[in-house]
């Protein structure tokens, strides 16, 4: 086997989301705004749907295919370019996994111990026990990042222990397997948005995974029937005060950002309204804000075929640039026989 390099002319940046549900408006907000932005700035987009890593926190992932059609529903109708980004599903690059195996060994099982999100997924986690794929799965993203040796990687807040984990394996395996001229993999970035963690209805981080959340594929009266059982608190007056009243600043930031404007604005607007009144504002900001996007979501679900094709031509692009790294990496450890 010989070393290809395919040539690399646009910045790359790696995202994905695990098939466990649909997209919500924390993912919007959080990594799907600045995907786009990134895209429309000539960044070459990868986007994994890592089913492997949806038996991090449960025994069997069930509706895979129905969730994995759900994502490329959410990603087309939001504005990633089906035509240039790269859209893949984990379980159908090999060479990717493989880089799985030289990627543990630069990792201590003290550090993979250590991982706060790791730590608050577990008290989270649907299994009795915590299995090995938990603990490992920050390096598994490792290897999806760098596969395809990305820079930038737009992400939520949490998120961050991870990144730190993908920077370490570059760097040690920069170290450790000297390569001829420059190091073999970059160290990746990650690219917090202005709402790096939304909190979900019940005060909570939003997750797909535990019923809190408000999908961007949602009708317009569930979003109003989620919100309204949003939690809040029982002071009136309504403040933006993310130190002492998370719930109510979460809220006032997911309206601002629907509607272009500062949160201390909408909270000055609503006053003595209460939650009520909050609920009702966020409600018609959200519902505004994501018409045209559920409008296109719903146009895109009658082609099957061509989400098929989209997930495809993606599966394909991201075989080709994990071989080419997983023979660079093999060839840097000496294993050429
Ligand atoms: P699950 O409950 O199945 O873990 P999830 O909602 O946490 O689902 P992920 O697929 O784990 O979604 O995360 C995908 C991306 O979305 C990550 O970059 C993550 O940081 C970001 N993200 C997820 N939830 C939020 C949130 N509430 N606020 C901001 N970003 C978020
Ligand atoms: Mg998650």
């Amino acid at each position: 086997m010989t070393t290809r390099t395919l040539p690399q002319t646009r910045p790359r940046v790696l995202t994905g989301d695990r098939p466990t549900g649909r997209l919500h408006l924390g993912h919007y907000f959080g990594s799907l705004q600045n995907r786009v932005r990134l895209q429309a700035e000539g960044a070459e987009l990868f986007v994994v749907i890592p089913d492997y890593q949806v038996l991090t926190d449960r025994d069997v992932a069930d509706r895979l295919a129905e969730y994995v059609e759900e994502l490329l529903l959410d990603y087309l109708a939001v504005g990633i370019d089906a035509e240039r980004a790269v859209i893949f599903t984990h379980s159908s690059v090999p060479a990717l996994n493989q880089l799985l195996l030289p990627f543990l060994s630069l990792i201590s099982a003290a550090e993979l111990h250590r991982n706060p999100t790791v730590k608050d997924e577990i008290a989270h986690s649907r299994q009795s026990q915590v299995s090995g794929l938990m603990l490992t799965y920050p390096v598994h993203q490792a290897a999806d990042i760098l596969f395809c040796k990305a820079a930038l990687v737009p992400v939520g807040q949490d998120q961050l222990p991870h990144l730190e984990v993908a920077r370490t394996v570059a760097r040690r395996f920069n170290a450790r397997y000297p390569h001829a001229g420059s190091p073999l993999f970059p160290e990746p970035q990650a690219l917090l948005s202005e709402l790096p963690l939304l909190l979900g209805t019940d005060g909570g981080k939003m997750s797909k995974s535990r019923g809190n959340a408000i999908a961007l594929g949602a009708s317009a009266d569930e979003t109003a029937r989620l919100l309204r059982g949003a939690k809040t608190d029982t002071d009136r007056r309504i403040t933006y005060d993310p130190q002492r009243r998370p719930e109510v600043a979460s809220l006032l930031r997911l309206a601002a950002l629907c509607q272009g404007r500062d949160p201390h604005s909408v909270a000055e607007q609503i006053g003595d309204g209460g939650a009520s009144a909050l609920k009702t504002l966020v409600t018609e900001a959200v519902n505004e804000h994501l018409r045209p996007i559920r409008a296109r979501r719903a146009d895109l679900e009658a082609d099957r075929a061509h989400l098929r094709k989209v997930l495809s031509r993606g599966n394909t692009r991201a075989n080709e640039v994990a071989e080419a790294t997983l023979s660079e990496v093999t060839e840097a450890m000496g294993m050429r026989y």
